[in-house]
């Protein structure tokens, strides 16, 4: 098969008159070409994947005013921006069942170099394997979206059955399902959804980073997606997630915003570390965290399903992001903020790697910390 360069079929060409023509249409990634020649429209004409010799005799044969190293010069001025694709060869066909992927692919593929396989990132999630905390309102709704983008293996935890009260927001439950143990449904479901997806399914508490790390073989990264109580089953997790070196994508969801942050140990700052961070930034922060954790505060269950599944799509999003490179994490080391009201989302709060300080990232002592006493064992 040829691989030449071609426009990325994501993009489509159009003339506004008879000099100027357009690449894109959407604002941010479109080009405008003033072009009263004709020499650009040529070329882009005839970049449809053939070889670029061909390309380059077919536009000199129009234009003899240009010399071939020009009509090179515009094939690679355009794949500076993004606008070129190669044509992935056949050997790399994805299997039948991965076609269900291939909008994803076509996705990737706008952020994918000329040089580069769009499908990259789609190999990479079919190869990883992902632990999944908790199949509530962010993990039932996690764990569908981790299958949707690919990933190969997904190991799922939770302890709890499914209740009526359960089925507005954990839409991969049904009314027959309540009563039976969330993981075991969630996999029974993920079965029939999708066979290229291999669930592992584990009714058990996580109350000790022991009873992660047990999970943690084979494991790429982690989506912790349970959230009681508060603040101590994320370093709990977090033990864990630093002491194997794994990557763990946190989310949370508070009244009307939800936050999500991510831990890559030994290179971005852990959970302990924003606990130190803010001990040190914030002369209120343990005297907050003391009178929370003093005031045995139990909510109702709070959860629109709406604003849950923006930011399970956050928190998802992130993890692709990590396990395939495809972008730059944007919730590594800041406290990313999404507000279901604006639906704004944004990094809100940065926190660093603090290696000296950190007892669990690091050689700090846990007893030159106030905050870690006041850190209850979960029930
Ligand atoms: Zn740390």
């Amino acid at each position: 098969m040829s691989a030449g360069p071609q426009v990325k079929p994501i993009y489509p060409i159009y003339r506004l008159d008879g000099r100027t023509f357009r690449i894109g249409a959407q604002l941010g990634i479109t080009a405008e070409f003033d072009d009263p020649d004709g020499q650009m429209w040529t070329l882009v004409s005839n970049l449809d994947g053939r070889d670029l010799s061909e390309v380059v005799d077919a536009v000199l044969a129009q234009h003899p005013e240009l010399r071939a190293e020009d009509v090179t010069d515009g094939v690679a001025l355009l794949a500076s921006h993004g606008f070129l694709a190669g044509v992935v060869p056949e050997d790399r066909a994805l299997p039948a069942l991965d076609r269900r992927y291939d909008a994803s692919v076509t996705y990737f593929g706008h952020f994918a170099h000329v040089d580069e396989d769009p499908s990259r990132p789609l190999r990479t999630l079919r190869d990883s394997s992902v632990l999944l905390l908790g199949l509530g309102g962010g993990g039932s709704n996690i764990l569908s979206l981790l299958a949707g983008c690919g990933v190969g293996r997904i190991v799922a935890v939770d302890k709890d059955a499914v209740e009526l009260a359960n089925l507005g927001r954990q839409i991969l439950y049904r009314e027959s399902d309540v009563g039976r143990p969330k993981a075991v449904v969630a996999a029974e479901r993920m079965a029939e959804l999708n066979s290229t997806c291999q669930v592992e399914a584990h009714v058990l508490a996580v109350r000790g980073p022991a009873d992660v790390t047990r999970l943690l073989e084979g494991i790429d990264l982690v989506v912790c997606a349970i959230d009681e109580p508060p603040f101590v089953a994320q370093r709990v997790v977090n033990a864990a997630c630093v002491a194997r070196s794994v990557p763990c994508v946190y989310g949370a969801s508070q009244v009307t915003r939800g936050r999500v942050f991510g831990v890559i140990p030994h290179v971005s700052g852990c959970f302990d570390c924003i606990n130190i961070h803010y001990t040190k930034k914030d002369p209120q922060f343990v005297a907050q965290f003391v009178g929370f954790q003093q005031s045995d505060f139990s909510p109702p269950s709070i959860a629109f399903p709406p604003p849950i599944l923006l930011l399970s799509s956050v928190i998802v999003d992130e993890a692709v992001r990590i396990l395939t490179g495809y972008l730059p994490p944007r919730c590594v080391g800041t406290q990313f903020e999404v507000d279901y009201v604006s639906g704004a989302a944004y990094p809100l709060l940065d926190w660093p790697h603090l290696p000296e300080d950190c007892p669990t990232c690091g050689v700090g002592s846990e007893s030159a910390w106030e905050v870690f006493t006041h850190y209850q064992a979960v029930p």
